[in-house]
Formats: structure tokens, C-alpha cells, sequence
């Protein structure tokens, strides 16, 4: 095979090995051949840097001034290119909580990106959400979850609704998890004020996600340890991290992934439309936002309403607070790429191989 690009990198994380230097032939979106040493030819690209698979964001609203909601989806496109243009090879189509016709006309104008492959899924976030850590989900539109309602959303979604985040100690939430996952979608727990008990009753069941681990849930409290201990007790669970330095202590952030392993934490941006645009008003479903500082909170009340900074942000960001050396580039890979495509099942994500797709992330 000699067509397509050819990317020369002064360092290049194959599997569990980095070459430096290597090379990487990409064709028709998908790496075609990949060596140590100098490229087999002229390079098309040269790069400065460590090659490292594109990063997987598992929880997304936006980006570049845009929204998911947006009606037209020349705005969805938009922010999934400002994404893959800062290193992302699959970005998660997140929706918050909104009326229950909203989010069908929602899902059924993503599920056509999904379908062609410019998105790994779509992800409800609510309405299925404890009202007391509903965070920056409108309160108006929680609901608990009712069968009629799962199924004509994963009807409208036609496989392409990939993740749920549910909160299991609502009326009907075990049975939903069951429903949900007997489709094929990847249960999360999130936004809620489940106990221990309750929250391992949801993983017997078949959920397999945190969603923003700490953030939206009930806190860690020593004689009360809640879903958050229960989460990360649990082999069978990846925990979502937004390692932003705004929603969670970096030192927390590499203290959970030096407990339960690169192989169980995912990294996520829980971007809105704000990240990578200045500060200023914006919205994150029907709910307004104000940036302030790199920060976005709810107008009205100040909830923290979802990231700002992308994943390249977040992995440059642990980066710096890790001991430098291939061991913090390894476990930074899994965080951002590796973990995450293993929770979608892509086998051709998050690795840079023969046949896996040519995206790539550059640190
Ligand atoms: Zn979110």
C-alpha cells in the first residue's frame, strides 16, 4: 500500500510501545500501515510531538460556540469539527433533560450523523434524573422513567442512542436499566441521590458507567459512602472523570486513577457550547449560562453548567500533573482514548494499529 498520507512523528504510542521516531500511513480514514524509524517516502505531514490515538469523549454538549439542541444541524457539525480539530476521533452527542417531544425531534435529527458514522452515538442525559443533584438539568422536565417513553426514543434513535445516564433510585429505574441494556446501550449512573445499595442493585443490574463521578451525586460521607464509593468499588464500572481542574481537584483526579486504574477511569470535557470561545452568556439545553473566567455556571442559581476546556485541554492538563515519562503517557492514552472506546464496544478506536481508524491526537 503506498497511497494515501504519509505522517511522519518524532515519537509515535503504538499499542503499548513508542516509536521515535515513527510513522503512520492513513487512507480513506483508516491507518493503512505504521513503522519505527524514518517513513517508507516523503511525508505528507511532519510532526513535532508524541502521535497518540484520537481521543474518545464520552460526554459532550458542544463546542465552538455550538450546541447539540441546535435545530440546525450545520450547528452540530460545527462543534464536532472544532472538536476533531483539537484531536477528538469520536465525540459522544450528549442531550440534557428537555420536554419528552423535544428530545424525540432531538434524537431523530442526530441519529442521521450517527448512522454516517460522524459520531460514535447519542447520549441521554436525563430526563430520568434525581431532582435533588439535578445540577444543570431543568428541574421542569425531570420525570421518572416510564417504559412508553425508553421505547420510542430508542424507536426514533434506530440504534444509534449509545448511552443513558439514569438515576437507579427512581420509580422503575431497575426496569429501565434492564430495558436499556437489553437494546444494546451502555446503562451510566449519574445525577443522583442513590445509597451504596441502591447503586449496586443498578450495576447487578447492568449499568457499567459513572457519569461525572462526584460531580451530580450525593458526596462520599464516611458512614455514608453512596453511589460514588459503590461506583468505584466495583470492577464491572468505568468512572467518567472531568478532569477540567474546575469541576474536580486534580489531585483527586490522579488519586482515582492511581485506585482503580487507567483501564476503569474515562476522562470526559462535559463540553458546552462555550468551550473554546471567550467568556459571555450561552445556553446548555433551555437553561442559560454565563462564562465567567473560563467557568460556566446557570444564570440563575450558579450550578457549574457543564466544561469548557476540550479533551486535548484535559489530557495537557494531566499531563502536567504527572511525573513525566511513558508511564503517565500510557495511562493518559487509556484515560482518553483506550478506556472510553472500550465502554462503546469500538475496537477500532483508541489505538493506532493496521485497520484502526487514522485519527490522531498530537501532545
Ligand atoms: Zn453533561
Amino acid at each position: 500500500m503506498t497511497g494515501g498520507r504519509l505522517v511522519a512523528a518524532q515519537r509515535l504510542l503504538v499499542e503499548d510501545e513508542v516509536l521515535a521516531p515513527g510513522w503512520l500511513r492513513i487512507a480513506d480514514a483508516t491507518v493503512v500501515g505504521l513503522g519505527a524509524g524514518e517513513p517508507p517516502g516523503p511525508a505528507t505531514t511532519t510532526i513535532d510531538g508524541t502521535v497518540v490515538p484520537g481521543f474518545v469523549d464520552l460526554h459532550c454538549h458542544g463546542g465552538g460556540g455550538h450546541e447539540f439542541t441546535d435545530p440546525d444541524v450545520a450547528h452540530v457539525r460545527a462543534a464536532l469539527a472544532f472538536h476533531a480539530a483539537r484531536g477528538n476521533a469520536a465525540t459522544m452527542l450528549s442531550l440534557v433533560t428537555a420536554p419528552a417531544d423535544e428530545l424525540l425531534a432531538q434524537v431523530r435529527r442526530l441519529a442521521p450523523l450517527v448512522r454516517a458514522g460522524e459520531a460514535p452515538g447519542i447520549h441521554l442525559e436525563g430526563p430520568w434524573l434525581a431532582r435533588s443533584r439535578c445540577g444543570a438539568q431543568d428541574p421542569r422536565y425531570l420525570r421518572p422513567p416510564d417504559p412508553a417513553e425508553i421505547d420510542a426514543l430508542l424507536e426514533a434513535g434506530e440504534g444509534t442512542v449509545a448511552m443513558v445516564t439514569i438515576a437507579p433510585e427512581l420509580d422503575g429505574a431497575l426496569d429501565a436499566i434492564d430495558r436499556l441494556t437489553a437494546a444494546g446501550v451502555v446503562v451510566a449512573i449519574g445525577h443522583t441521590d442513590a445509597d451504596y445499595a441502591q447503586t449496586r442493585a443498578a450495576i447487578d443490574r447492568g449499568a457499567t458507567v459513572a457519569t461525572h463521578l462526584f460531580n451530580g451525586m450525593r458526596p462520599l460521607h464516611h458512614r455514608d459512602p453512596g453511589p460514588v464509593l459503590a461506583l468505584l468499588d466495583d470492577e464491572r464500572v468505568v468512572v467518567e472523570l472531568i478532569g477540567d481542574g474546575v469541576h474536580l481537584d486534580p489531585r483527586l483526579v490522579s488519586s482515582i486513577v492511581s485506585a482503580v486504574g487507567a483501564a476503569r477511569a474515562a476522562l470526559v470535557s462535559d463540553a458546552m457550547a462555550a468551550a473554546g470561545m471567550p467568556d459571555g452568556s450561552y445556553r446548555l439545553g433551555s437553561l442559560a449560562v454565563t462564562v465567567g473566567d473560563g467557568v460556566a455556571r446557570l444564570r440563575d442559581g450558579g450550578a457549574i453548567a457543564g466544561g469548557t476546556g476540550t479533551m486535548a485541554d484535559l489530557v495537557e492538563r494531566y499531563l502536567v500533573g504527572s511525573p513525566a515519562g511513558d508511564a503517565a503517557l500510557r495511562d493518559v492514552v487509556a484515560l482518553s482514548s483506550g478506556t472510553p472506546a472500550g465502554v462503546l464496544g469500538r475496537a477500532d478506536l483508541g489505538r493506532l494499529t493496521v485497520g484502526s481508524a487514522g485519527a490522531y491526537a498530537v501532545l
